[in-house]
């Protein structure tokens, strides 16, 4: 029997028969501020899902590893099972969102090398900034391991960029997520969408990810869709 094991914001994590095997489920839902706002979206669950599949498959094929085993329908995944780090992995090649708050700044401008800012995974604290020694010291992960974590985030970065540059979109910032497999094998995990990430359209600026529920700016889904048509275009091209 099939057991839900946890319900997020976003996804639905179930067992399956495999131990090692977990069935991702995507939801029809939005929420901003760490769930304080909540919307239900018809499709959103389909163009994230396809969105994420896609950057996976992509990632995937230019060596990264990850815990992505294979699409089973338009709103779920097969996953390898890890112990995930409560850590989110923020990388940010142009000033935005709460870095843009945090310092002053108006959103916009490229930054001269891309931050990489760490937050220990918390609802009730609201995903407090951790800095190394204290994700150390407090055992969350050690040293070796997060110099990996970070490699594979520059990995995607410089992976990611050119990608979404061809479909018309720069890559503002992002999230990542890092767990272990069962042989101890760190691996890329969660997801990738413009849930978690800010994307702009290079010619006009028009934001193409979460920031039009957040800011309430265009349609959610459409804007998704919009993402997904422009990726598809460019893997198609690209064999
Ligand atoms: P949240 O927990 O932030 O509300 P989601 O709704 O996306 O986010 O829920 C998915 C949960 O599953 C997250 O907590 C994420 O860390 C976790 N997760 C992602 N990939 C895996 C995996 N391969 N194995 C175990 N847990 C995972
Ligand atoms: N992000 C995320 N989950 C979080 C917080 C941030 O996926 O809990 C992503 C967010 O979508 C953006 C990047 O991380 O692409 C940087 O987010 P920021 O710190 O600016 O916070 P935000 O303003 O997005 O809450």
């Amino acid at each position: 029997m099939e057991k839900l094991l946890y319900t997020g914001k976003a996804k639905q994590m179930w067992q399956t028969d495999d131990p090692d095997v977990l069935r991702v489920v995507y939801l029809d839902q939005a929420t901003a501020f760490n769930g304080k706002k909540k919307e239900h979206f018809a499709g959103k669950g389909e163009a994230a899902n396809a969105i994420s599949s896609l950057v996976f498959q992509y990632l995937i094929k230019h060596g990264i590893k990850t815990h992505f085993i294979k699409k089973l329908s338009p709103t779920e995944d097969l996953v390898k099972r890890c112990t995930m780090y409560p850590l989110e992995f923020v990388t940010r090649n142009v000033i935005a969102g709460h870095f843009a708050g945090r310092y002053g700044l108006a959103e916009g401008a490229a930054l001269s090398e891309p931050v990489e800012e760490t937050f220990y995974k918390s609802d009730r604290l609201d995903d407090p900034f951790i800095n190394e020694s204290a994700t150390v010291a407090l055992d969350i992960a050690d040293h070796e391991a997060l110099a990996q974590m970070w490699a594979i985030c520059r990995q995607v970065n410089d992976l990611l960029k050119p990608l979404f540059a061809r479909a018309g979109m720069q890559l503002v910032d992002f999230k990542l997520e890092f767990g272990r497999l069962s042989t101890g094998e760190i691996v890329l995990a969660d997801e990738f969408s413009p849930d978690n990430c800010r994307l702009w359209d290079i010619k006009t600026d028009q934001h193409l990810d979460k920031d039009v529920y957040r800011r309430k700016l265009a349609d959610l889904t459409q804007t998704y869709d919009e993402v997904l048509a422009r990726l598809q275009a460019v893997v198609k091209e690209e064999g």
